[in-house]
This record gives structure tokens, sequence and C-alpha cells, in this order.
């Protein structure tokens, strides 16, 4: 059986909007998953869904809330991140342009976290930054170059290698395709997946893109307004999905065969409006643009249900209004 790297347990990560009102947004709320080693689990919804929130959550880059983060057996949800935890687990930002020090070049930026970490010794150091390099696709001319010099794509490739200097376990990859053409995007995902492969890294990737999910994942997770509605593997949540809303998400990605063609739902309609995350409806959080609600669905928080082995579902169509056979 392989390692479990992560486990998320009811985290919740709340951000105060006005104390003396008792207002707050309730980014996370609840939220529980598991990542094996060698995964690949999709994180997917909308924005303002708080999937990034749980991200920055993990890394100690938010305060969390409520719940448990345990990482490699360790409960770390309210605890300084340790350098043994910076060391094996990383993060991809979605805008490279931010997340790399204009005032460095690519050796430099390469170089801290191989310093830091001492993977190699001093006498090392440049080979290791080439071999990096190399490892994401750029050439050594890279090294010196700025990344104001450099384009979206190579910046994102070099922010990657970053990732990789200090042989992480786990890797965060927040949306880090969406800002880059479609051609670049495919020469990062397969990069991507052969690091995968070669090294049986555990990637929690995070997405708005379903068609992207299903030739990558192991898992997906969908999450609506800061909690969870449904989560299986990848073959049974595309081949049997259950929840309204990702009936709704799938219903409407273009698909390339037949055969998933005929596994898609048909076109649904999304007919509200999402709520304000700061004022959240009464009951199930989607009952503003839910096809298929029921009265209950306006009254009740629905529980998560597990429907087969493995496939969880947050909704009373499931549970309490399950209809009779
Ligand atoms: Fe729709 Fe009700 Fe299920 Fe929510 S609980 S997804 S509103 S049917």
């Amino acid at each position: 059986m392989s390692k479990t790297v992560l486990q998320v347990n009811h985290l919740k990560t709340y951000f105060t909007v006005d104390k003396r009102k008792n207002l707050f947004v309730r980014a996370v709320d609840d939220v529980s998953f598991s990542i094996d080693q060698g995964e690949i689990v999709a994180l997917v919804g909308e924005s303002g869904s708080g999937k990034s929130t749980i991200a920055y959550t993990i890394m100690g880059m938010y305060e969390t809330s409520g719940g448990e983060i345990i990482f490699d057996g360790e409960d770390i949800a309210n605890k300084k991140r340790t350098f043994d935890f910076k060391k094996k687990a990383q993060i991809v930002f979605q805008d490279p342009g931010s997340s790399l020090n204009s005032h460095q070049d690519v050796k430099e930026i390469l170089s801290l976290p191989l310093k830091v970490h001492k993977v190699v010794k001093p006498s090392q150091l440049e080979t290791k930054i080439i071999e990096t390099l190399d490892r994401v696709g750029l050439s050594e001319d890279f090294m010196y170059k700025s990344p104001t010099a450099i384009g979206g794509g190579e910046k994102q490739l070099v922010s990657i290698a970053r990732a990789l200097c200090s042989n992480p376990e786990f890797i965060i990859l927040d949306e880090p395709t969406s800002n880059l053409d479609v051609s670049i995007q495919a020469k990062i995902i397969n990069m991507l997946l052969k690091l995968h492969e070669e090294q049986s890294l555990s990637y929690l990737f995070i997405t708005h893109d379903l068609s992207l999910v299903r030739n990558i994942s192991t898992k997906v997770i969908i999450m609506y307004l800061g909690k969870i509605c449904e989560i299986a593997n990848t073959e049974e949540f595309y081949g049997n999905p259950h929840h309204p809303y990702t009936q709704m998400l799938l219903s409407a990605i273009p698909v390339v065969s037949e055969e998933e063609e005929q596994l898609k739902p048909s076109r649904i309609r999304s007919t509200g409006e999402i709520p304000s995350p700061v004022n959240i409806p009464k009951g199930c959080s989607f009952n503003t643009r839910c096809h298929r609600a029921v009265p209950l669905c306006f009254e009740e928080d629905p529980e998560m249900i597990e429907v087969t082995k493995g496939h969880f579902v947050r909704c009373h169509l499931y549970g309490k209004c399950k209809p009779e056979l």
C-alpha cells in the first residue's frame, strides 16, 4: 500500500470581515481529503471556491481556523512550518512573474534552495543547476538570464526547476499553466507528468480545467464555496458523476471522442447566481443554482455521503432525500 503523504481533516480557514458584527468568510470550511505517494489529486472549482486557500493553508501561508493537516504522519496545522517540511513540500504559483525575484538571475534563483537545503556541495552547485534546468527542458544558457528577459512559459519552467531543487516528495501546482499559451501549456504538463513518473512525486493540482484533469489525475475533488461537493477516483468521477454541480460542470466541457460524449451528462444550464462568500445561503450552498433542489436543500446543509467505495458526495439526493428504488 502507498504511504499517505498528506491527510487533511476537517480543515477550516476563515477570514474576518467585520469582527464587531461577527462577519467572516468561510473560505475553506470542513474540508477533508488525502494524497498518497505518487498520486495526482486534482482540486477543481470556480474562482472563489477556496482551492488556492487550501493550498496556502497547507503551506502555512494562512493560519488554520480549525482541523488537521497531517504531513508525513505529523499534524502541522497550527505549527510553524519546519525546515524539513519546506524541503519536502513545495508550491508552484499561477503567476511565475511575481514569484521570481526580478533582481536575480536564474542561477541565483536556483542556488538559494540548493544552498539552504544543502542539496549539493558548493563545488557541485553549477552542475546541479544545469542538471535541474535540463530536467525542465531549459538549456544552460538560461542560467544568466533575468526573469524579466524570458517568456511566461520559461518563467514557469524556472519556477518548477526551483521547486525541484530541494528534492521534494510533494508539490502543489496552483493553476501552473492557466496564464500560458496552449502550446506551452502542453509542454509544461507533459514535463510535469514525466517528473511525476520518474520520481513518484505526489501532486495537488489546482485547476478549473476539467478536460485537463481527466488526462492527468488519479483523484478529483470538486469544491464549491469553500466546501467539497464530490470526491472520487478519476475513472469513477468521469464515468459516474453524482453531484448536480459536478454534472453541470461536466456537461459544459468540450470532448474529443465518441466515448467521452456518451459519458458526458446532457447540457445543464446554471440558473441562479453564485452567492457572495460572506453571505452563503441557508441549507446547501449550491441551492441558488441547483436544477434538482428539493425543499430540504433550503433548510439543511447536506452531509458528505460515501456512495460507493472512495466516492463521496455532499448532496441530499444521496442521503436524506434519496429516492426509493
Ligand atoms: Fe442540489 Fe440539494 Fe443536492 Fe444541494 S443538496 S446539490 S441543492 S439537490
